[in-house]
Parts: structure tokens; C-alpha cells; sequence
């Protein structure tokens, strides 16, 4: 059975297509600058990557293309092999805990949501609309990032804030990068041999949360009621006094927006280093002893190192740490330093096991008190499998 993994934004289309339930990747890729000139889209394909130049003026226009792709390329012999598309969907706030088959009630909801993510949401529906009017016989199936946290308590998902601002506008941590935890939690279960599991989960990218897993359930998370609470992130500052905002905005004159977006896309590791927002250009200007670059590396580890320490407490000890996502699969440094600041919970890093790049490697020493990993994360293969899992339901 052929299935569609998509998650689509303002601009962008990314897919990649299962034969499943083998979960084998048939073809991958994405489309860039939809709408606004300039479009073009890379395809992978038996482990080439080609690059196409075209103009779409809308995500139907893309996924015509991607059709057109599958058919000439011998994916699909007919579209009706596609029997389902799984989408990406930020935010399900408090009314989804699972994934969904979307129907016109579920694209109601998703849009009224889109208050809580202006940015996300209403793009994630242009490419369910795509979809639906390109590949009408296929099950559309929603997968959100807020879903995997809803079993967080109430302690922890609250904030210290006016109650009412809760029960009357769903002020509340909602956290994100769901999928990504939850892939990990899967894997670390299948791992380590047992389903109660105490994992903290490190997904640093170029955003970044940490999740604390019990049970294989969300216990905690560092994102909050938007993606820009906890960690700090390549351009996001993360957790600040949210008091400097009208402090700033008085000094400077920028207005509410100007400074949220400050906050959202000028802070973090471009912010602090004035250099870039790719860690590694950091690890670079490390090297080289840009003293500005060093400070923002002691401060993204730092935060890290905290949330760890929060989380370990949190779930009364841990059987693993597992980092993923770009900076967390990549870089051998920046594991390095975290887990050295971890030495007096007894953990110890194995410097030579570290040496690894995105691939699954255990890169703890034997004595270590916690085991140390890195896995590369797949949240594509999570909507697929959501998706496959709903038509087979629907079949039986
Ligand atoms: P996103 O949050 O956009 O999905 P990714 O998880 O792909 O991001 O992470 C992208 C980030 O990963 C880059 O901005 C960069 O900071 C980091 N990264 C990627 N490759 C490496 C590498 N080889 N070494 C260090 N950092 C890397």
C-alpha cells in the first residue's frame, strides 16, 4: 500500500512516499517558494537528488507536479495506489490527543486553532485542500505536533498565571515536536527492552525542545504555549521575563510585533553571537576564538543541561538520554559539552562512540549511570504509520 507523508507550509511542500506496511521510502522531496517566485523542487529518488525549476503559484499547482512525478518516475502506475496522505498539523490544542481522519469538522477546528498558530496551521490546510482535490480517493489523515503531550498534568502544563486565562483562552503549555518525541519514545522502548521507560528526550534543531517520557507518554516538555518557550534555539530566545517586551518596545520604539519577531527570528545563536543561526557556523567561530560565538555555545548548553537536570528529577531518575534533530544528530561537540556537565549525575561520555553522525549509536561509557544516545529522528514515518493504521481500520 502506497502512502503520502506531507507537511506542508506558507511556501514549501515536503513528502516522501511509503510502500507500507514496510515503511520502504519510494521518493522523497520538497517544494520551495510556492507563491512567490522563483519556485523550484528537489526530488530523491534510489539515492539521487534532482533539482527542477518551475513556477507554482499554489500548493494544488505542486501537487499536480508531485503526481506527475510519481506516475513518470513508476511509483504509482494510477493515483488511486495512493491510498492515503498523511499530513503534518502543528496544533490540535486541547481537542486532539491522537491523530485524525480529517473530515470537514476536523478542518474546522484546525482553522479555528489557528489563533494559537497563526503561522502553521492555516498552511498545513492549503495542503490538506491540495490534496484533497488532486487525490480525491485517498484517506487524508491529520497528525499533530501538540498531540503527544496532551497527558501532561496539569501541574506541569499550566502556568502560574490568572486560572481564568485558562478556562476562558486556553493559555497553557502546549509543547511541540510531538512526533519527533514520540518516534524517539518508540524506538527507546523497542531499545532498551521495556515500555516504562524513563527517557529524556533532546530534539535540537534549529528549534529545539526536550521532552521527558515515561511510560512512553509526555511527561513534560520545554516548548510552551508556542514553540518559542523553553531552550534556546538557533533564532528563538526561548524562556524570557516576558516583562522586558514593553521594556524594549519603550527604549526602541519598535512596536509588539517587531519585538516578538525579534524574539522569534534575531535571538538565540544568531542573536547572542551576531554570526548565524547554524551551529555550525558557531562550532567555527569557536575555533577560532570569536569570543561572542563562545558565549552563545555556553549559553545553549547551558539551558540544555538544565532542562535535563529538571527532567531527571522530574521522572526520579532516567534510563536514557537521546539526542536527534540536526544540531543533536550532528554535532559530536555540542553532545560533548552537555553530557560533560552532566558528570555529577555519573554520567560519562564514551569520547570515541561519540564520534558519529547521524546514525543510531549508543555513545555512553559502560559505567555510565544513565545510557547515552543518539537517534536520528523520523517524523514522516509517524504520520505514515498513523495513516496506514486508519485505512486499515476503515478496511476491516
Ligand atoms: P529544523 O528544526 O529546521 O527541522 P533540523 O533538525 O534539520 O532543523 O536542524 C538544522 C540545524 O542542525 C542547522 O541549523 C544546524 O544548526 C544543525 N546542523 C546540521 N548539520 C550539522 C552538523 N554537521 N554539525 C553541527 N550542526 C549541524
Amino acid at each position: 500500500m502506497k502512502i503520502l507523508s506531507v507537511n506542508a507550509g506558507s511556501s514549501s511542500l515536503k513528502f516522501t512516499a511509503y510502500e507500507m506496511p514496510e515503511e520502504k521510502v519510494l521518493i522523497s522531496g520538497a517544494f520551495e517558494r510556492i507563491g512567490i517566485g522563483e519556485s523550484f523542487y528537489t526530488i530523491k529518488i534510489n539515492g539521487e537528488k534532482i533539482k527542477k525549476e518551475k513556477e507554482f503559484a499554489s500548493h494544488k499547482e505542486a501537487v499536480a507536479t508531485l503526481i506527475d512525478e510519481l506516475l513518470e518516475n513508476g511509483v504509482i502506475s494510477s493515483l488511486e495506489e495512493i491510498e492515503g496522505v498523511g499530513h503534518r498539523l502543528v496544533h490540535g490544542g486541547e481537542k486532539y490527543a491522537e491523530s485524525v481522519v480529517i473530515d470537514e469538522d476536523v478542518v474546522q477546528t484546525v482553522s479555528e486553532l489557528s489563533e494559537l498558530a497563526p503561522l502553521h496551521n492555516p498552511a498545513n490546510l492549503i495542503g490538506v485542500e491540495a490534496f484533497k482535490s488532486e487525490i480525491p480517493s485517498a484517506l487524508e489523515v491529520g497528525c499533530f505536533d501538540t498531540a503527544f503531550h496532551q497527558t501532561m498534568r496539569k501541574k506541569e502544563f499550566l502556568y502560574p498565571v490568572p486560572y481564568e486565562w485558562y478556562e476562558k483562552y486556553g493559555v497553557r503549555k502546549y509543547g511541540f515536536h510531538g512526533m519527533s518525541h514520540a518516534y524517539i519514545a518508540g524506538r527507546m522502548a523497542e531499545i532498551l527492552g521495556k515500555e516504562d521507560a524513563r527517557v529524556i528526550s533532546c530534539h535540537i534543531g534549529n528549534g529545539a525542545s526536550l521532552c521527558a517520557i515515561k511510560d512512553g507518554k509526555s511527561v513534560d516538555t520545554s516548548m510552551g504555549f508556542t514553540p518559542n518557550a523553553g531552550l534556546m534555539m538557533g533564532t528563538r530566545s526561548g524562556d524570557i521575563d516576558a516583562t522586558l517586551i514593553p521594556f524594549i518596545m519603550g527604549k526602541t520604539g519598535k512596536s509588539l510585533d517587531e519585538v516578538i519577531n525579534d524574539l522569534n527570528k534575531k535571538s538565540g545563536y544568531l542573536g547572542v553571537s551576531g554570526i548565524s543561526s547554524d551551529s555550525r557556523d558557531i562550532e567555527e567561530a569557536v575555533e577560532k576564538g570569536n569570543e561572542r560565538a563562545i558565549l552563545s555555545q555556553e549559553m545553549y548548553v547551558e539551558r540544555i543541561v538544565n532542562y535535563i537536570a529538571e527532567y531527571y528529577l522530574e521522572l526520579g531518575g532516567a534510563d536514557a538520554i537521546v539526542f536527534t534533530a540536526g544540531v543533536g544528530e550532528n554535532s559530536a561537540s555540542t553532545r560533548a559539552q552537555i553530557i560533560q556537565c552532566l558528570e555529577p549525575l555519573g554520567i560519562k561520555l564514551d569520547e570515541e562512540k561519540n564520534q558519529t553522525r547521524g546514525k543510531e549509536a549508543l555513545i555512553s561509557t559502560e559505567d555510565s549511570k544513565v545510557q547515552v544516545y543518539v537517534i536520528p529522528t523520523d517524523e514522516e514515518v509517524m504520520i505514515a504509520r498513523d495513516t496506514y493504521r486508519f485505512i486499515q481500520e476503515r478496511t476491516i
